[in-house]
This record gives C-alpha cells, sequence and structure tokens, in this order.
C-alpha cells in the first residue's frame, strides 16, 4: 500500500470500468433481452459502491467523529485523511478474491446444473438473471484486478482470508 493515486481517478476509473463490464456483457450476452441501464446499475453495485466498505475503515481508524472531523472530503484525497495509514489496517471488507470465487462456482454450476433442479430452474435457465449475475461478477472482476494494480501488494492482498490470516495489518499487504 504505497501510492495512493488521487481517489477521484480511481474511482472515475472504476465507474468507467463498471460501464465496459455492462456494454459488454449487454452487447455479447443478453443483447436485447436486457435493458443496459439495468446491468450497468447492477454494474456499479459491485464494481463501485463496494468501495463504501472504506466508511467502516474510516470509523474504525477515526470513530463517530471522524466523519465529521475529516468528512467525506477525505475519501477523495488521503492527504486530508488515510484511515490506513493512519490505523496500519486495511479491513475493505467487500474486496476479496474470495467473493468472486465462490460468485463464479455458484454461476457456473447453477447454469450447468440448475435448470435441472426444481425451484432453480427458473432462474438459470433465464437469461436475463444469468446476465445478471454475469454482469456482477464481471464488474467485480475488473474492481479487484485496477486495484491489485493500483496499489502495491504483496500480491495477496486481495484475498480476505490472508488480510484476515494478518490481522488486516497494512504492512502485510
Ligand atoms: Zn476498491
Amino acid at each position: 500500500m504505497i501510492a495512493f493515486w488521487p481517489l477521484w481517478l480511481h474511482e472515475t476509473i472504476h465507474f468507467s470500468l463498471c460501464t465496459l463490464a455492462a456494454f459488454l456483457v449487454w452487447r455479447f450476452v443478453a443483447k436485447r433481452g436486457v435493458k443496459f441501464w439495468k446491468l450497468w446499475l447492477t454494474a456499479l453495485t459491485s464494481g463501485f459502491f463496494i468501495d463504501g466498505d472504506h466508511l467502516f475503515d474510516h470509523f474504525f481508524a477515526y470513530g463517530v467523529m471522524g466523519f465529521f472531523n475529516h468528512g467525506v472530503l477525505s475519501f477523495f484525497d488521503a492527504s486530508i485523511a488515510n484511515p490506513f495509514l493512519e490505523a496500519q489496517k486495511a479491513y475493505v471488507i467487500f474486496h476479496g478474491w474470495e467473493y468472486l470465487i465462490a460468485g463464479s462456482l455458484v454461476l457456473f454450476f447453477g447454469v450447468k446444473w440448475g435448470k435441472g433442479v426444481k425451484g432453480m430452474r427458473s432462474f438459470f435457465s433465464d437469461k436475463k438473471f444469468v446476465s445478471v449475475c454475469l454482469v456482477f461478477l464481471l464488474s467485480y472482476f475488473f474492481h479487484l484486478c485496477f486495484d491489485q494494480l493500483s496499489w502495491s501488494h504483496s500480491g495477496w492482498g486481495y484475498f480476505l482470508t490472508y488480510r484476515l490470516l494478518n490481522n488486516f495489518s497494512l504492512l502485510k499487504l
């Protein structure tokens, strides 16, 4: 965790990658079956709004008053307040390759076998449902890839279990 980009730039790129994920799924998978804006909103949920977990890190580092002292601006400018440096911890609990692996397995096996299971059939044979799941995962994948490349890490830093085993220590990232 060395290079701190201006967060507004970082988030703008995340935002753009969400749009790209939505476009790719819309164009090549969903086609006319699903409205683009629905895929786009889904992509933003997993590819943009997951950075909302920084709120928890902020709270942990600065407490409730931190939200008033440092305010929202600190999310856009690490020179105002940097909860990671302050606490020497990085929880970012919504960030983890494990989520992606688990979600991908569920989707993969759901599509493969779920159609044959009563109660799941209606979901996994529905192209709209599958498209929404796919864009959720793809956008999340883009988010983690970009985060992984953006910050200087051990390489394992975006595995939740790795952070947990190291007590979320910033030094281990
Ligand atoms: Zn992130």
